[in-house]
């Protein structure tokens, strides 16, 4: 006996969900996930490029640089990258750090 369509695409959209939420999850454990986990560039041009050559970790769609911000946290310099997917509309930030190129 099939299941009724609509509760297996509800089981099917729930689990989706599940797996998106994962691989937020996963993303922010990487590289420029987290404040405390950013990515080292010489240049604040740098940013720009990064972030549109990151892909959603969701659809792996590309991501456009809505805002590039400059943040600190304690003694930190970052730089933020907020970004939008342009396919799942999903936000996030990435993080970056300015390498001081006096201490080198
Ligand atoms: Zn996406």
């Amino acid at each position: 006996m099939a299941k009724p369509k609509r509760a297996e695409r509800r089981e099917k959209d729930r689990a989706t969900a599940k797996l998106a939420k994962d691989l937020e999850r996963l993303w922010k454990l990487g590289p420029g996930g987290a404040p405390e986990r950013p990515i080292v560039i010489t240049s604040p041009s740098e940013v720009e490029t990064q972030a549109r050559s990151t892909r959603c970790p969701i659809c792996q769609g590309e991501l456009k640089v809505e805002e590039h911000v400059a943040e600190t946290r304690g003694s930190a310099r970052l730089r933020v990258a907020r970004v939008v997917c342009v396919i799942c509309r999903a936000p996030r930030s990435i993080y970056f750090q300015l390498r001081a190129t006096t201490l080198n």
